[in-house]
């Protein structure tokens, strides 16, 4: 159930609904107030409300509406909210802003798995630019299946990625890993990257949610999370308080080692029936494989994704962390020019075809 707060109503008014809403939940469900566009909302669980507790809420001064929906995710519903979120990149660090989402140009963004050194990420950042890409990617942080691989620069890499963006004006978006790190993180990054291992750590999803300054927060999908488990991982985000959720496909697991995981396209327009959030696709970490990813970006954006994140290495073979599915500049170049020609093409069909 979602409550939208009457707009113009009173802090007691408020109050009473709230104390209301504690009582008949038992004190055992955490109610909180978030904004929803212009709106004031609270969603709950109202499985064990009954239609007399129905009534008796819309009857409270502060009710402006009662909305009702079936499935378990409520404020990240398309049933909620019909309209597509737009979600605008880089305007709290003051880099060059891109708006991601509804019809809006599929937003590239590209870089390396792990930042290596100034050099290393400079002149990829650089690379990025020159081939049309809108934000540059780089973990600093990052969760290494192993504990004796490279576990990334920390905070060091934080301040180059920062450099990277004063220098290209380019937004930047980095992975966090755990609740105590966000606000460190947030001082640097345009985007908050939550990673497949984490997208389930629920700790970690408030507090990017709380975060004040309520930066884009990239969320990918779980290693094995069912698209109900994934929109409910959004979900906390946004119930926490911050509605600016990008998805991101990146590849379920499966039993065959051929590709690194399987690229669930279906997931895409699934999605964009489902939620109005926008999605993105990972064909790197999906695949595993340079050579399939240029491919898989194409498909991606003919399912309708909004945007490709796209592992990016000047020298791919000698990267520290996942050089066998990065791609060279000179391929983010031709990747880049498809998805344009691939978004003009389907712009032109469904125009024609809505004038047939
Ligand atoms: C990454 O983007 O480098 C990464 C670790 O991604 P994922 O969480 O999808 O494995
Ligand atoms: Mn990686």
């Amino acid at each position: 159930m979602i409550i939208t707060i009457d707009p113009s109503a009173q802090s007691e008014e408020r109050a009473q609904l709230m104390a209301l809403l504690c009582r008949l939940t038992g004190n055992q469900h955490p109610i909180a107030t978030t904004s929803m566009g212009n709106r004031e909302v609270i969603a709950l669980d109202a499985s064990s409300l009954d239609g007399e507790t129905t009534t008796l809420l819309k009857q409270q001064s502060a009710v402006e509406q009662l909305t009702l929906l079936k499935t378990p995710y409520q404020l990240v519903s398309r049933e909620f909210q019909s309209e597509d979120t737009h979600i605008v990149i880089g305007a709290v660090h003051q880099s060059t802003t891109v708006t991601l989402g509804g019809n809006n140009d599929p937003v590239i963004m590209a870089g390396p798995c792990a930042i290596e050194t100034q050099d290393q990420l400079m002149t990829i950042a650089r690379a990025v630019k020159r081939a049309g890409g809108k934000v540059i990617r780089g973990g600093a942080f990052k969760p290494r299946t192993s504990p004796y691989q490279f576990q990334g620069l920390g905070l060091e890499g934080l301040r180059m990625l920062s450099q990277a963006r004063e220098e290209t004006g380019l937004p930047i978006i980095t992975e966090v890993m755990e609740p105590a790190m966000v606000d460190a993180v947030a001082e640097h990054a345009d985007i908050l990257q939550i990673g497949t291992r984490n997208a389930q750590n629920f700790p970690l999803l408030r507090a990017a949610g709380q975060h004040p300054a309520k930066l884009p927060v990239l969320l990918k999908r779980g290693l094995s999370q069912t698209l109900d488990e994934w929109l409910l991982a959004a979900e906390y985000i946004v119930a926490s308080g911050n509605p600016n959720v990008i998805l991101c496909e990146r590849g379920i697991r499966s039993y065959d080692p051929q590709t690194r995981n399987v690229l669930d396209l279906s997931c895409v327009p699934l999605l964009r029936q489902l939620t109005h959030l926008p999605v993105i696709v990972d064909p790197s970490h999906a695949t595993g494989r340079r050579a399939l990813v240029p491919i898989m970006s194409r498909a991606a954006i003919a399912a309708e994704a909004h945007g490709l994140i796209i592992e990016t290495h000047i020298d791919p073979d000698t990267a520290l962390c996942d050089g066998k599915q990065s791609i060279t500049p000179e391929q983010l170049t031709q990747i880049i020019h498809e998805t344009q020609a691939l978004t003009r093409l389907m712009r032109e069909s469904a125009y024609a075809l809505s004038n047939a």
